[in-house]
């Protein structure tokens, strides 16, 4: 009987957040996770990529996009990366709503698609699929988040966008991004300190998604299996990347959980350059506000435990 009272307050709050907040969907895990963290205990975010779903490949059922028809706010990273979910925003079947693009947020650092070396994909392959994303030039590198920065300047934007849609709670989610900003700002520190002396150490990627992390940190990344879109490579890529490991002596080369394997397996063998895995999207993660600090983490920790072994 002592806990009845506890239960019924609970009860309560839960019954006047789900009517004061908006109803939110977000893209991908780390978009999610700054947004969970954003509206904080006002309401909880939809995630629509789940699972090791490609940010690239991703489709969506009828479900998803009746989904989309009916939130308030939906929240992407727009710019090539969700291809699939740019084509619909503003189309009939989700009722016209124009998803809002948070690489367009005020102080988002762009950086260029990488170019030369074994960045790019060589002459000779194929092109790609129609109405895929690598069809049209991108105009920067889609993974922003990856720079904790961005993370930042993502958040200031959603509490923003919260705001206006509910300006009732429009001081929390200003706060909430303020504390975001500060929780990123530890992890980020303490990533630079565990990173300094791994700075020079020459790696391979399986998909141009880390421009931004190597940056941020000053690492080495010095090529890729697969482009910046993570289309398939075809067996001369593979050959250039087999030379490139062996011409700047990388120690590791990465796999992604979301892509089969044998691609590194076929770049690695007879090199000595040992297997990494880093995941770019927070694909084993729990999704919620936490996710995003633990994704940049993971992947600190995957570059030191191969780089520094
Ligand atoms: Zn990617």
């Amino acid at each position: 009987m002592r806990h009845l009272p506890v239960l019924f307050s609970a009860a309560l709050m839960m019954a006047s957040t789900a009517t004061a907040a908006p109803h939110v969907v977000a893209s991908v895990v780390p978009i999610h996770s700054i947004v969970a963290a954003v509206m904080g205990d006002k309401g909880s975010p939809e995630l629509l990529l789940k699972g090791s779903m490609s940010e690239h490949r991703a489709v969506f059922t009828p479900d998803q996009i009746a989904t989309l028809g009916t939130a308030d706010l939906v929240f992407i990273v727009g710019h090539g990366l969700e291809a699939k979910l740019a084509q619909i925003s503003g189309s009939e079947a989700v009722n016209g709503k124009t998803f809002i693009q948070l690489s367009d947020a005020p102080g988002i650092i762009k950086l260029p698609v990488r170019e030369g070396g074994a960045w790019e994909p060589d002459d000779d392959e194929p092109a790609p699929a129609a109405g895929s994303e690598a069809e049209g030039v991108l105009a920067f590198d889609p993974h922003i988040w990856l720079d904790p920065e961005n993370a930042k300047a993502m958040a200031r934007e959603v509490a923003v966008d919260l705001g206006k849609a509910d300006p009732e709670n429009a001081a929390a989610y200003a706060a909430n991004a303020l504390a975001f900003a500060a929780e990123t700002d530890k992890t980020s520190a303490a990533i630079a300190a565990e990173l300094a002396p791994d700075k020079g150490k020459p790696f391979i990627v399986f998909h141009d998604a880390y421009h931004y992390f190597e940056k941020r940190f000053g690492l080495t990344g010095v090529g890729s299996i697969s482009d910046v879109s993570a289309q398939a490579p075809s067996a001369e890529r593979l050959g250039q990347v087999r030379d490139k490991i062996i011409a700047a002596r990388a120690t590791c080369v990465f796999r992604e959980p979301q892509f089969d394997d044998k691609f590194v397996q076929a770049v690695i063998e007879g090199t000595g350059a040992r297997e990494g895995v880093l995941d770019p999207l927070g694909a084993g993660l729990t999704p919620g506000p936490k996710a995003y600090d633990q994704l940049i983490g993971n992947l600190a920790e995957s570059l030191k435990g191969c780089l520094g072994g």
